[in-house]
């Protein structure tokens, strides 16, 4: 773990292997077991590293995170290579644009460092009256383990930008690359700004959401932990970010299955799925809505499409899509499958269960596409977190709105349609932190992001939602004598 810029095993002398998700058995390393005591002291370190960063001028900030952009940048396809031994995510589809990512978030926040800035009041000659934005403190950031550098992009550039330290805790099942990110970091950091911990949720993590010395909790997983990472924070009103699951829709109109536009449409479908990402990604359009006068013709394109999708070894650049990450994720979705497969008139389109390939030993499993679902089944209904897309038909505008936001969740959205009235009129009705229309890939620099309903509160990756989530205001009223 890094602590106080020193690498250092866990005070309980305890270590846990790091199984891989492609290679059945195979321990890719083993990292501390940190503990309530290591929790303690990374925050110590980040403590007392705070004061003098805080009051660094922006620019000297920006400096370090630029010169940490151009390090990753060099190391960026070490950190794809790990990232897809570490989380079975292939290396060309996912890990490496995903690696690619962070190098971009560290550039983004490290150029926009001077914007977390305040205002002036226009309120005479004899008042000043101006707002700080000051850093919060410590902030505690939370990974998951389905794309940990991503979703690290997403949280340290900008806190560390706003003039925050860091105690990141990597996810139990793929700490790797956090630990690749915070020995390049730790080059141009001084000791105590960035702190990297491993170790188990309820332990290590917990530590830190309850710990007094951390001012913000960012939290990034499931809904579950996260409303009791919620509950915990706000014991002692600690600042919170949660980034939380979804069950987001894909909702396909008839105009957008166009002998033209059929084919376009259908690969846009497959990556809102998240397919090549295993469909383990909070975005996932996991529920695709199709209007009943295209919906075989859309099902037959789309089920061609993803069966052509090659499965395998993560580190093979012929992979389309890698491997789940752990067995106990595997048992679930296909629990999941084997439940949608026992409804009454359900139609399987691509078996996942089916898959086999006699080299591979790992949590493989092939894409599984489900027609006939009803929109109340527990497949429609609950986050798989894998590669299970439901299919639900529709014909009226206003009942296919009305079930996409009957769900508990909101995190994104895809609309599929040549009509921009109906596809912004749908869009704007979605309950959802985040639609596209006629795309599906995955989120851009600067846009905002985060979830309505269970799936999350707060708002990071934009810079007004990043000004939001890791400053406090200050206002300062001066009399001023003339
Ligand atoms: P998870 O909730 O099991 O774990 C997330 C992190 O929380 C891990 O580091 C874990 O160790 C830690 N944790 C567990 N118990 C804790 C506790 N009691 N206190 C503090 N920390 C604790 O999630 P996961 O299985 O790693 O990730 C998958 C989930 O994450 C999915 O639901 C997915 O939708 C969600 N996710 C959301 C986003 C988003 O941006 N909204 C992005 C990626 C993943």
């Amino acid at each position: 773990m890094l602590i106080g810029g020193e690498w250092v095993p866990s005070l309980s002398g305890e270590w846990a292997d790091v199984v891989s998700p492609g290679r059945r058995g195979v321990v890719l390393a083993r990292v501390p077991e940190g503990t309530e005591a290591d929790a303690d002291r990374a925050v110590q370190a980040a403590q007392a590293a705070f004061p003098a960063w805080a009051k660094l001028h922006f620019s000297q900030r920006q400096k370090a995170l630029l010169k940490i952009a151009d390090a990753l940048e060099a190391r960026v396809e070490d950190l794809a290579v790990l990232t897809a031994a570490d989380t079975g995510n292939a290396l060309r589809t996912q890990a490496r644009p995903e690696a690619n990512t962070l190098v971009n978030l560290f550039r983004y926040f490290g150029g926009v460092a001077g914007e977390f800035k305040g205002t002036v009041l226009p309120a005479g000659d004899d008042q000043l009256q101006y707002t700080r934005r000051e850093p919060l403190g410590v902030v505690a950031g939370i990974l998951p383990w389905n794309s940990p550098l991503m979703i690290a992009g997403m949280k340290t550039p900008a806190a560390l930008a706003a003039g925050n330290t860091l105690v990141l805790k990597t996810a139990e099942d793929a700490p790797l690359t956090i630990l690749l990110l915070a020995e390049i970091c730790n080059e141009f950091l001084p000791p105590g700004v960035l702190n990297v911990v491993t170790g188990r949720g309820h332990v290590i993590g917990e530590a830190l959401v309850t710990h007094p010395g951390v001012h913000k909790v960012s939290f990034t997983g499931s809904t579950r932990v996260g409303i009791g990472v919620g509950e915990k924070a706000a014991k002692r009103l600690a600042h919170v970010s949660l980034e939380l699951g979804g069950k987001s829709p894909n909702i396909v109109f008839p105009d957008a299955c166009t002998s033209e536009l059929i084919d376009e449409t259908a690969t846009g479908v497959l990556t809102a799925m998240r397919f090549t990402r295993q469909g383990q990604s909070c975005t996932a359009g996991s529920r695709l809505f199709v209007h009943a006068d295209v919906y075989d013709a859309f099902l037959e394109k789309l089920t061609e499409k993803v069966r052509a999708l090659k499965v395998g070894d993560p580190l093979d650049e012929a992979t389309d899509m890698g491997s789940i990450i752990n067995q106990k994720q595997y048992d679930q979705v296909v629990n999941y499958i084997k439940d949608g497969k026992s409804q009454p008139n359900v139609r399987v389109l691509l078996d996942g269960e089916d898959f086999t390939a006699d080299d591979l030993d790992g949590f493989y499993q092939g894409p599984t596409i489900l027609a006939g679902v009803g929109n109340d089944w527990r497949v429609a209904q609950e986050e798989i977190f894998g590669p299970v897309l439901v299919a639900i038909p529709w014909t009226d505008r206003d009942d296919v709105i009305a079930m996409a936001n009957d769900s508990t969740y909101g995190l994104a959205a895809y609309v599929w349609s040549q009509d921009l009235t109906a596809a912004l009129d749908t869009a704007n009705r979605i309950e959802s932190g985040w639609v596209q229309v006629n795309q599906g890939g995955g989120q851009v620099i600067g846009q905002a992001y985060g979830g309505y309903k269970m799936s999350g509160i707060g708002r990071e990756f934009s810079i007004e939602g990043a000004i939001e989530a890791f400053t406090q205001t200050k206002q300062i009223n001066v009399k001023l004598n003339v």
